[in-house]
């Protein structure tokens, strides 16, 4: 059987990392974990319990309180997360989670329990994951490192035309608003700030299509591969 390898895709919001993350994986037959589900779904059990995330201890009990696994669903076919047994990879997809997100996701606690259980997931490789600090803190040592951007305006539209299905009333600058306050926080935050990784390969898809990303992706695990020959 081949050697299994741990691909990392970090990046910019909205530029295609889950796209092309879940696409490796069906093609690899890896698992695919959305590193960034399990911020949003911590952000929306502090909103929804009123917890007050500036108070150390106030989050240290809360987090002691959230459980979070992923489960493949047959009909879906995608891995969807649950905290505490239920199913809220939908409702953590709202602006009002996008919201707050950055800030719950720039508290060191929330960051070390989400990285410990990012890890274990990591422990057998065979696995694709994408968010900010995959690649330069959860698997500093991932045989794959892509790091992913594109231009405002092509990331503004995707995402716009993403929640404009769900919510008629969303406005392309509040879209945008979002994008760059997530961005700006994630990059400026003290603790694994989103950067691109020495040894990660950068993928802009400004102007590729996904067929054309997931041949450039399939094509560098190929050279791995080829490399270390297996
Ligand atoms: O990937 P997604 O846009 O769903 O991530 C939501 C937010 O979670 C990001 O804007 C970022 O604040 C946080 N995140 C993070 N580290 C990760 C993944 C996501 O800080 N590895």
């Amino acid at each position: 059987m081949a050697k299994k390898i741990i691909i990392t895709i970090d990046g910019w919001s909205s530029c295609g990392k889950s796209t092309l993350a879940k696409q490796l994986a069906k093609k690899l037959g890896y698992a695919y974990i959305d590193s960034g589900a399990m911020y949003r779904a911590i952000t929306l059990y502090f909103l929804r319990n009123h917890i007050d995330w500036t108070d150390e201890k106030e989050v240290a009990e809360a987090l002691d309180h959230i459980h979070l696994h992923f489960e493949h669903n047959e009909n879906s076919k995608q891995s969807e997360i649950f905290l505490n047994e239920e199913n809220v990879e939908y409702v953590i997809r709202d602006l009002v989670i996008a919201e707050k997100v950055s800030e719950v996701a720039s508290i060191a606690a929330v960051r070390t329990c989400a990285v410990a259980q990012q890890q274990k997931m990591g422990k057998k490789k065979g696995i694709v994951m994408d968010g900010r600090d995959i690649g330069t803190t959860v698997f500093p040592n991932a045989e794959l490192k892509i790091f992913m951007t594109a231009d405002i305006a092509t990331r503004v539209e995707r995402r716009f035309k993403e929640m404009y299905e769900k919510n008629p009333n969303i406005t392309v600058e509040e879209v945008k608003d979002n994008l760059e306050m997530r961005d700006y926080i994630d990059s400026h935050r003290e603790v694994s700030p989103l950067r691109k990784a020495d040894d990660a390969i950068l993928l802009d898809n400004t102007h590729i299509s996904m067929e054309e990303q997931l041949d450039f992706a399939l094509g560098l695990v190929k050279q791995l591969k080829e490399k270390a020959g297996v």
